[in-house]
């Protein structure tokens, strides 16, 4: 006898990022070629109406080789946890069939993200196995700029992340992040664009 609960739910990348994504190459030697290509994800995303400005990928630390990308899909999806690095992370696992990214035997992974995570993310990420963070930065900034809520982050989060064997990388393409948090925060501002979950959560 079923009672009719809910019994899935998923996660699923908006159209326009197979487009976006078509001619980039298939692996990102550089910091900075990895950050270009979350950042122009983050400034679309917001765009298309799908969620916040924040993207991020997935990559074979070492070799580049691009895994998977994300971006914030809470609009699109209807789902509060849609967060651009839980999307990047659970398709890489999909896709490598691996909850772990660190398990034996695998290359070690890298996450890279336009900001410091939230707190859903800075569990998300802990738990994924990746073994490196790059981030373009963190600080007060996102908050101010976009009206965001990071969450009570513990102030040792990156030292809590190196603990656990995932290095930390901050500022990389720092400026680029910020341009593209005050174009959403104007937007917001102009047309009143959603700013989910206003009672404060949320990137
Ligand atoms: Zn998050």
């Amino acid at each position: 006898m079923t009672r009719g609960l809910p019994q899935e739910f998923s996660i699923a990348l908006p159209a326009w990022v197979a487009e976006e994504t078509a001619g980039v190459p298939t692996h990102l030697r550089s910091a900075d070629d990895r950050m270009a290509l979350v950042h122009r994800l983050a400034a679309r995303n917001f765009r298309e109406g799908g969620g916040g400005p924040f993207a991020a990928i997935v990559v074979e630390r070492d070799s580049g080789r691009l895994v998977s990308v994300g971006v914030n899909v809470v609009l699109s999806g209807g789902i509060s946890v849609g967060h651009a690095e839980v999307t990047a992370l659970g398709l890489a696992q999909r896709a490598l069939g691996a909850w772990d990214l660190g398990g034996a035997g695998m290359p070690a992974h890298e996450l890279v993200v336009n900001w410091r995570p939230c707190i859903q993310c800075y569990g998300a990420t802990l738990w994924s196995g990746v073994r490196s963070l790059v981030v373009a930065g963190d600080g007060p900034e996102l908050e101010r700029l976009t009206g965001f809520d990071e969450g009570p982050m513990v102030p040792d989060w990156a030292e809590q992340f190196e603990r656990r064997g995932i290095t930390v990388t901050r500022d990389v393409r720092r400026d680029d992040a910020l341009r593209t948090f005050a174009d959403y925060g104007a937007l917001v501002a102009e047309h009143g664009a959603t700013v989910y979950n206003a009672r404060g959560g949320g990137d």
